[in-house]
């Protein structure tokens, strides 16, 4: 499950603003502040069109329609001050678009313009954090939650639980909400019997995963591809097992 989810961070490939070429900035940002933000934007990826760089055929520093999108941007504040936003890039492809239009770049005082042009390629997170799908991804044991017939339903669990996750009912003690549970046995402490009355436990082979995609891919896919990129690893991990036999044996 960690490899999943560290293959998520960092190498599922999404589309990031790599390059840069600034034709015209005369607002009060410095050009490297520019690109910096610009390549923050997320962008919607579409991974069947594109092939990553150092995958691509055409193994051209420069890319190809295959391996790099262009975007680019011509805003000038003519008669007041203007806010330029993620969405006056203008891209070539209109399936790589930032995912929101709303993202502000910069503000550019009466006069002042700002002309560029902007590559966008395929990345892996481990290279750089603009190319992670994901602002989180995290997960825990799937909880389990046990009462015993000892319980004298005193309620202690339910008042010090910080998740909220027990209730009680009548003479009855219930899990309310088994999801929210984030194992730290508070509860098990609390419990004034001896042994507790209350048991929790994590399953071993059940997860909850949380994953918080920026846009750039759905979360079903992300979850696919790193499934995919885990078991290619894993087939070329099988490849390299050599057993050498000790001559004793
Ligand atoms: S383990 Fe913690 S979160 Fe879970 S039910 Fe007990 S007190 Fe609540
Ligand atoms: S603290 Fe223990 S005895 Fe009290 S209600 Fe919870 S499980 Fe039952
Ligand atoms: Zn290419």
């Amino acid at each position: 499950m960690n490899a999943l989810r560290r293959i998520v961070t960092s190498e599922v490939p999404s589309m990031a603003i790599d390059e840069i070429v600034i034709v015209e900035n005369s607002s009060v940002l410095q050009d490297e502040t520019i690109a910096h933000r610009m390549g923050l934007i997320p962008l919607k990826t579409d991974l069947d069109s594109y092939n990553l760089p150092e995958e691509c055929p055409c193994q051209s520093e420069f890319g190809c329609n295959l391996c790099r999108v262009t975007l680019t941007l011509d805003v000038e504040a003519k008669v007041e001050t203007k806010t330029l936003y993620s969405g006056d890039l203008v891209s070539e492809n209109p399936n790589v678009v930032p995912v929101s239009d709303k993202i502000p770049i910069l503000k550019l005082a009466k006069e002042q313009r700002m002309k560029l042009e902007a590559y966008a390629r395929l990345g892996k997170g481990k290279n750089h954090a603009k190319w992670e799908p994901v602002s989180m991804c995290a997960y825990k044991y799937y909880p389990n939650i046990d009462i015993t017939k000892d319980c004298s339903t005193c309620g202690k669990c339910v008042e010090i639980c910080p998740r909220r996750v027990l209730v009680k009912k009548g003479d009855k003690i219930e899990v309310n909400d088994l999801i929210a549970c984030t194992l730290c046995q508070d509860c098990v402490k609390a419990c004034p019997e001896s042994p507790p009355a209350i048991r929790v436990s994590g399953e071993e082979n059940a997860f909850i995963l949380n994953l918080e995609s920026t846009g750039a891919l759905p979360p079903e896919r992300i979850i696919a591809e790193a499934s995919r990129i885990l078991d290619k690893h894993l087939k070329e991990l099988e490849g390299e097992i050599k057993v050498k036999k000790s001559e004793k044996s």
